[in-house]
């Protein structure tokens, strides 16, 4: 769905430009900014990509992450840039609240707000809105974006081609989620062809843990994971003291919770885990049974039906079992 789409003769001379996406960006966050970020830049835009806090070392690799200015490092330099941006584009997020510190300065900003996304439930803040929830990826949006609606396929390079595989790559579980349509394999094919080393994009993203990430992994296999039978579900409950125990830092936790999900059976899989400010929760599930729903109602969040997150500021052990008490409400989906 395209609305405002009269706003985008705005792109026909250059213009300031400033990229924004979620609270600790994603894969998919990242990729989807810096993808874009080159493509603009190759419009003759002055472009900035403006974050909110860190993100995962397993993205440091990016074509352009350089570029990217955050906002605990530099916060009067992303508040000029907002302040003077004519359009600010608002990737893989349709929730204000997700950009955390960064929500006030883009609803003060003057510029027009662009939303490219693939999240339910959009908040309607956008002069221009591209979204479609059954979209696997932002960053299959900002492919879109660039060769339906802008018609400018033949300046996709290989950095921008690489970016987008990233972001396609990591939000589609390395293309085996029900999102993982044949269009987003033809997608896949035309970034190949235009440069993406799909080999060395995988190595990047799945083969940089350090030695104390996969200690880690086998620690919370081994004490941190509990599996409820009546209910096809399982959990990890970790507490500061592992984390602190593994130096474990943003985008450590990445996937684990999907090793609850592989056991045989389960339909529900839950990352619970007690970071410093807040209790963060990642739900996982397949079929019907809707992570977007329960994280809703009961955790403070949201996302897709199969894939959400939420948190909670009461403490870890009051949200384990507040997660368990919720399970006999989806029984049924959960066991038939
Ligand atoms: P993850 O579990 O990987 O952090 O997030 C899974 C999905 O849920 C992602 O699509 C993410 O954007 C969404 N999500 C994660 N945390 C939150 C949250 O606190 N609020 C909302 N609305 N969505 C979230
Ligand atoms: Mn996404």
């Amino acid at each position: 769905m395209l609305q405002g789409e009269e706003n985008l003769k705005l792109l026909t001379e250059p213009k300031k430009i400033v990229i924004t996406t979620h609270h600790k960006p994603d894969g998919d966050a990242l990729g989807s900014s810096l993808g874009l970020y080159h493509w603009l830049k190759k419009k003759n835009h002055e472009v900035s990509v403006v974050v909110s806090s860190d993100f995962p070392t397993f993205l440091d690799w990016l074509p352009g992450r350089d570029v990217v200015i955050s906002y605990p490092e530099n916060p009067e330099k992303c508040k000029q840039l907002l302040d003077e941006a004519e359009i600010i584009f608002c990737l893989d997020y349709s929730a204000l609240s997700r950009t955390n510190i960064l929500e006030e300065y883009i609803c003060a900003a003057s510029g027009q707000k662009w939303m490219i996304d693939h999240h339910l439930d959009p908040e309607d803040f956008a002069q221009l809105t591209y979204w479609d929830s059954n979209a696997a990826a932002t960053a299959q949006l900002i492919y879109t974006f660039i060769v339906d609606i802008l018609g400018g396929k033949e300046l996709i390079d290989a950095n921008i081609a690489t970016c987008l595989y990233a972001g396609i790559m990591t939000d589609t579980g390395s293309f085996r989620f029900r999102s993982t349509t044949s269009a987003v394999h033809y997608i896949i094919a035309n970034l190949i062809e235009a440069g993406a080393r799909n080999w060395e994009i995988h190595e990047q993203i799945y083969n940089s843990s350090t030695e104390r990430r996969l200690k880690f992994l086998g620690y919370c296999l081994l004490n941190c994971l509990e599996v409820i039978p009546e209910y096809n579900t399982a959990l990890f409950s970790i507490s500061k003291d592992d984390l602190a125990q593994f130096e474990i830092s943003t985008g450590d936790t990445e996937g684990l919770v999907n090793y609850a999900l592989s056991v045989k059976g389960i339909r529900l899989a839950a990352l619970i885990v007690d970071r410093t400010e807040l209790i963060k929760l990642s739900l996982r599930s397949i079929g019907d049974i809707p992570c977007n729903e329960i994280c809703k109602k009961y955790f403070n969040g949201g996302g897709h039906l199969n894939a959400s997150g939420g948190s909670s500021s009461e403490k870890l052990a009051t949200v384990v079992n507040t997660f368990k008490s919720i399970l006999p409400e989806y029984k049924e989906l959960l066991t038939t």
